[in-house]
């Protein structure tokens, strides 16, 4: 059974969605940078201001920020995890490979979900948020608007700060920039563990991909 995960993939691919499906049938944290740094913000800490600078205009919180937060995780948690968004820059790959060869360990699974530009904006122009526990929600197809309920923890939900038009165009090209080169890094040091997934199915056929590579083979 993989253990040290990282999901990868544009905005709305589905990447909180499904490391939340994992980390519930195989009992594996799953760690969403982006979550982690809202939280802070919400907590109002020095670290959570200075994040929301950067998030709210789609722009990524420097790496040492983030590495920080990463590293304070895994000295608190252990080297069992779903990384959702993390790591989004060459830098943060390197770091995040680094920190594990000091532990005497390594990746076992990289996830790249992948996504048409087209398919991105209609989620996110649909995408409400629980400010509670992450969870997403296609506002159209579940009946649902800003203020209501939860459907899972009855918090509200929300949309994000930054899933408006003018933060997706910079948090797209942020992915192409930045984050793609952390797609190519990884296939050329660890092409075995790299695997590609179509996110435009749906989320239990994606889950159903995704849980076959999970298991060892
Ligand atoms: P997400 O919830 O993954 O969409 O992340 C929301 C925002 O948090 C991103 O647009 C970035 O501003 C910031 N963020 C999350 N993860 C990272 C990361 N690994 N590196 C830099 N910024 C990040």
């Amino acid at each position: 059974m993989k253990k040290r995960i990282v999901l990868l993939g544009p905005p709305a691919s589905g990447k909180g969605t499904q490391a939340d499906h994992i980390s519930s049938a195989y009992a594996i944290p799953h760690v969403s940078t982006g979550a982690l740094l809202r939280s802070e913000s919400e907590k109002g800490t020095p670290l959570g201001r200075e994040a929301d600078m950067w998030t709210s205009k789609g722009q990524l919180v420097p790496d040492d920020l983030v590495v920080r937060i990463v590293s304070l995780w895994m000295a608190e948690h252990g080297q069992s995890f779903i990384f959702d968004g993390f790591p989004r820059t060459v830098r943060q790959a390197v770091y995040l490979d680094s920190a594990l060869k000091a532990l005497h360990s390594s990746l076992d699974l990289i996830v790249l979900l992948e996504l048409p530009e087209s398919e991105i904006r209609r989620r996110i122009s649909d995408r409400l948020s629980c400010i509670k526990c992450g969870a997403t929600f296609g506002a159209t197809l579940h009946d649902l608007s800003a203020g209501d309920a939860c459907p899972r923890c009855a918090s509200p939900l929300v949309r994000r700060n930054d899933d408006n038009a003018e933060a997706l165009d910079k948090r797209l090209e942020v992915f192409r920039n930045q984050t793609e080169p952390v797609i190519a890094y990884y296939e050329e040091n660890f092409p075995k563990l790299l695997c590609r997934i179509n996110a435009a199915h749906g989320s239990d056929e994606v889950f159903a991909s995704l849980a076959r590579n999970l298991v060892d083979a």
